[in-house]
Formats: structure tokens, C-alpha cells, sequence
């Protein structure tokens, strides 16, 4: 049987697609996955009615668990790149100023973020001119702070990350390989240094104890009490 999908409002601007995928098994199944996409599992020769009652009965939990992964999902708006638009620095919202000129060049005041990205204003230039920017403050800011990190866990130099990687990540804000390879988000440099701290540090947590034990817990815990109310923060910047 062919698959379906199921359209349902979400809220007032958006939509929910529910994906409907037939199987031999004898009971309805509604998951939401990680990524935010949701689907039902149907046994064959289901009618449609029965799964979009189904859905519509479970709005209220479908949506409580797209609340729960969309705090894992860096922000992904759609931006336009014109003047006006607000766009985040260090968890300041400031706002774009688009300007042309002979040198691509951008300048942070307390209230603007002034773009050139050449004798053009074409968003897709300015975009990359000013991400450029972000992953230049990123890759000072972030080697800045991650030794600071590591004075508060007193993890000797030698003991540290064997490197460090900036890139834009999906779905987390920082990793640790089991080589010592810290991976960190791009997205961060638009939150509050304490949230870039408290993702340093959970990861360099993770040096001790790879996993999320007890143990680490107690780590993080002990070298930052007020680690939840940083994370809520973070979480609060996504939404
Ligand atoms: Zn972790």
C-alpha cells in the first residue's frame, strides 16, 4: 500500500505532516522522531478517517514532543539578510544594516550589526560575509573561553582537547570525541558567553566520563551549580 500523509494545523502559522507507513502490525502507532518529522504506523487497509481521528486526538501530546526535540535544534529561521532584520551576537539582538562599499567588512556596536559585503547588497553575499564574521569572533572567543573552562576543571594544557573544531552542527551544540577532538557549533557565537560556557564545559565533563552517568552529572554539577538555568537559556534562544 502506498504511503500517505496526513496534514494537520500545528498552530496558528504552521502545518503538520504526519506520515503514514503501512505494516503487517495489528495496532496504530503515532511516533514523533528526533528530527521533528512524525508518523504513524498502520496496519494495511486502515482508513484514512480512523488515523486522522487518531492525530487529532493526540495533538496536544504531538506537540509536547516537538516542544521536547526542538530544544535540541539550533535555530534554523529563515533570514532575508536586508536591513532591519534582527540577528543575534553573544545572545544580543541587534539589528542589520546593509551598506556597500569598496571593502567587505562588518562592524558590532552595541545596537548594530553593519554589513558590507562589497558594491552589492545581494543577501546571499551578505549572508556569507557576515557568517564569515561569526566564525572569525567564533574561532577567537571560543579558544578564549574553552581555556578558561579548563582552569575551572583543572585539567592541566597537555590534558585538554587535542583540538578544536568549529562547524555547523544540525542538531547539538557541542561534542567530544573519544579521540579529545571538541566539536562546537558556529551557531553558539550568537548566544550568551555563560550558555558557550556551560556547553565547554559539559563537554570537557566528558573527557572524565564519556557518558552521561552519574558520575558526570556530579562533575558538572560540582564545577557549575547553575548549569540548568545556562541550558534553559540556551533553550529559550532556539524557541
Ligand atoms: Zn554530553
Amino acid at each position: 500500500m502506498p504511503e500517505l500523509t496526513l496534514r494537520s494545523r500545528l498552530d496558528t502559522k504552521s502545518f503538520l505532516d504526519c506520515r503514514i507507513v503501512y505494516t503487517q502490525r495489528k495496532t496504530l502507532q503515532l511516533e514523533v522522531l528526533p528530527d521533528m518529522s512524525v508518523r504513524m504506523i498502520a496496519p494495511l487497509g486502515t482508513k484514512t478517517e480512523v488515523c486522522s481521528r487518531m492525530l487529532l486526538k493526540r495533538m496536544d501530546w504531538v506537540r509536547a514532543q516537538m516542544r521536547y526535540f526542538s530544544q535540541f535544534h539550533p535555530l534554523t529561521k529563515p533570514r532575508e539578510y536586508v536591513s532591519g532584520e534582527t540577528h543575534l551576537f553573544l545572545g544580543r539582538r541587534q539589528r542589520l544594516k546593509v551598506i556597500s562599499g569598496p571593502t567587505k567588512d562588518v562592524k558590532a556596536t552595541r545596537q548594530h550589526l553593519t554589513v558590507c559585503a562589497g558594491r552589492t547588497t545581494s543577501a546571499r553575499l551578505v549572508e556569507a560575509t557576515l557568517w564569515q564574521w561569526y566564525r572569525e569572533q567564533a574561532a577567537d572567543l571560543f579558544q578564549e573561553r574553552l581555556l578558561g573552562c579548563m582552569v575551572k576543571l583543572n585539567i592541566p594544557k597537555a590534558e585538554g582537547p587535542k583540538e578544536l573544531i568549529i562547524r555547523c552542527y544540525r542538531s547539538r551544540w557541542g561534542s567530544m570525541s573519544p579521540t579529545g577532538v571538541l566539536g562546537l557549533n558556529l551557531d553558539l557565537i550568537r548566544a550568551p558567553i555563560e550558555c558557550i560556557d556551560y556547553v565547554i564545559i559539559h563537554e570537557l565533563c566528558h573527557l572524565r566520563f564519556p557518558h552521561h552517568g552519574p558520575r558526570f552529572w556530579d562533575l558538572l554539577e560540582r564545577v557549575m551549580p547553575d548549569w540548568r538555568k545556562r541550558k534553559s537559556k540556551l533553550e529559550r534562544l532556539t524557541a
